[in-house]
């Protein structure tokens, strides 16, 4: 495939944004791997040797033939778009022509090129050439090289034709931090290419190529592994044919970050910054995460070309996106459909080493068992005041729809706390009250409802931040002669319940209306400690599956933990052959 690099007509010039975008080390590992992933390189390695202020990047994209090289350097010269209208069509990173004329202007620029499938013209067209070029884009030498199809840039005394730059820059080892945050953005976006970074000479980034961005991630960020993470692709097809948006998340009861660090949107395959978008994605982790701790969420939203206009900056970090709110809608659903359990997410893996080294901590230990509820347990003082008798209604009633369906069944209750769960992947342990408080939070959340107490709660001594706390979250107070108050509407939930004084008590102490929801619901959730029927476990069971995040409670703590069968055996080691292990 030829090239054919033009020069850009002068109108078409003046509709795109230039500007100074080569200014570090980083800008210029940017533009030239971008020109491979342009080229259809499948694998790319780049050489950097910071001191020297050289640059190589060499890839086995479709290369240049001898007429390309002429004018890969001259500026606003471009093989990706030929007229206006066609900056509307853009499904290259590159478009402007600028790069590598500007490298001209800023370094020594070398190219190296070979193309490759180059079934007419002469030998000329078949050979590799290496060539150097002037300051300003003209060629200085030209000479056939004998090379593999594919392009090595050389760019070397970076800055050396406008020192002032090198003295802005920040030092050495900040650049490379700069480099390698390029390379993972840029990477994530193309996880089929293989990727090399040298740094002087020391193998310094390497990644295997995989099928998506999700599989990617792991080989790039630390300690998150497979398992904890989640991938979705929803297509979009009301709204443009090939539209479509994937989305993967770290899951919320196994990988969150101090910072919002990773959360991360592309747009046809380029990482854009979208600050409304990245705040649509972090109120949908909203009350699933603990307090402070951020999601893992890469977005990337495949939009027709037409929709996008990629000159809100030179660097093309910024986008303008058509239909903002559509797309945050869009995102808001994917991350729902992400965060459920489903029959996708069922069979989702625990890294076999973390369960060997649960059962290995639980075996030195010796505390785990699992009872068989022959006789009832008796009570201890210890235990919370709930008791079967006294667990809501619903808990009561069985759903077993949902139980055929997906096969879920309740085998037994550990030390009044645990659910062990069976399902055809294996096995899950689900803490009682946490599972609870979950569904409880949101159907609070659903039908946030006030009723009346009769007669009313009397409460003494609040002061007047108390009172205007309890009138903000809608509870109906008054005064009721010196330092008394009297609550005449509670929350719904709380009204049946003893400890009812405490719990108002509580909610005046501060915190919106969803924190004094998520504390409705803690208060409210059955205790560690209560002996529960299987029909009951099943039914709790049955609600927990069906709600909208059904990995952490509200406080963002782990509900459930997942022992998969292919685990299990690994562990027990069940693909042993039994003959040669008993040395036959
Ligand atoms: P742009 O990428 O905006 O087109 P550049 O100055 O970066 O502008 O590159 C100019 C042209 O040189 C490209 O349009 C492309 O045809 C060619 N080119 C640059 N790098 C490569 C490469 N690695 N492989 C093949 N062609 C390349
Ligand atoms: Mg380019």
């Amino acid at each position: 495939m030829a090239n054919t690099i033009q020069t850009l007509p002068q109108e078409v010039v003046h509709l795109i944004t230039a500007g100074e975008v080569i200014d570090s080390f980083a800008a210029v590992v940017r533009e030239l791997v971008e020109n491979s992933l342009d080229a259809g390189a499948t694998r790319i390695v780049v050489y950097l040797y910071p001191e020297q202020w050289r640059i190589r990047v060499a890839d086995n994209g479709c290369g240049m033939n001898y007429e390309d090289l002429q004018y890969a350097a001259s500026a606003h010269s471009t093989s990706k778009i030929h007229s206006g209208a066609d900056l509307w069509k853009i499904h290259s990173l590159g478009f402007r022509g600028e790069a590598l004329h500007s490298l001209t202007m800023l370094a020594d620029l070398e190219i190296m090129s070979r193309p490759t499938n180059c079934y007419i013209g002469t030998d000329i067209n078949n050979c590799g050439f290496r060539v150097t070029y002037s300051n300003g884009g003209e060629i200085q030498e030209i000479a056939a090289t004998a090379m593999a199809p594919g392009t090595v840039v050389t760019v070397s005394n970076l800055f050396g034709y406008c020192k002032a730059r090198r003295q802005g820059l920040p030092n050495t080892s900040q650049q490379l931090k700069a480099v390698q945050e390029t390379i993972h953005q840029i990477a994530l976006c193309h996880p089929q290419v293989t990727w090399q970074v040298w740094h002087n000479d020391r193998l310094w980034i390497n990644t295997s190529p995989a099928a998506t961005m999700g599989k990617l991630l792991p080989q790039i960020l630390n300690r998150v592994r497979q398992g904890d993470l989640h991938e979705l692709t929803l297509e979009l097809a009301s709204y443009a044919c090939r539209d479509n948006i994937y989305l993967v998340i770290g899951l919320p009861d196994r990988c969150h970050r101090h910072r919002p660090d990773w959360v991360r949107l592309a747009v046809n395959n380029r990482m854009v910054k979208a600050a409304e978008l990245e705040q649509t994605v972090l109120s949908a982790f909203h009350r699933t995460l603990p307090r402070d701790r951020f999601p893992v969420c890469l977005l990337h939203l495949s939009i027709s070309p037409e929709h996008i206009n990629w000159n809100r900056n030179p660097t093309k970090s910024e986008i303008y996106l058509n239909n903002l709110h559509y797309w945050q809608e869009q995102i808001n659903q994917a991350i729902e459909q992400a965060l459920r359990i489903n029959s996708d997410t069922l069979n989702e893996t625990v890294q076999t080493s973390r369960v060997s080294k649960l059962i290995t901590t639980a075996e030195k230990q010796n505390t785990y068992r699992t009872r068989r509820s022959i006789q009832p347990t008796p009570k201890t003082d210890t235990e919370a005041p709930d008791t079967v008798n006294s667990l809501p209604e619903t808990l009561k009633t069985q759903h077993s729809e949902l139980s055929t369906q997906h096969s879920f069944k309740v085998v037994a209750q550990i030390n009044n706390m645990y659910i062990v769960v069976e399902h055809p992947g294996g096995v899950w342990l689900v803490e009682q009250h946490i599972a609870h408080e979950r569904v409880l939070y949101e159907q609070i959340c659903d039908d946030w409802q006030l009723v009346a107490m009769e007669p009313p709660l009397i409460l003494y001594q609040l002061s007047t931040a108390n009172v205007e706390q309890l009138q903000r979250i809608g509870l109906e107070i008054e005064p009721f002669g010196e330092n008394m108050q009297a609550v005449r509407t509670i929350p719904a939930m709380l009204k049946a319940r003893e400890d009812c004084h405490q719990a108002i008590l509580e909610l005046s102490q501060g915190g919106d209306l969803k924190a004094a929801q998520v504390a409705v619901a803690c208060r409210s959730a059955i205790r560690n400690g209560t002996n529960l029927t299987i029909e009951e476990m099943q039914t709790l069971i049955e609600q927990w599956q069906r709600t909208r995040n059904p990995r952490t409670c509200p406080h963002g703590r782990p509900i459930s933990l997942s022992l998969l069968e292919t685990s299990l055996s690994k562990y027990f080691k069940r693909h042993w052959v039994i003959g040669k292990s008993h040395g036959i």
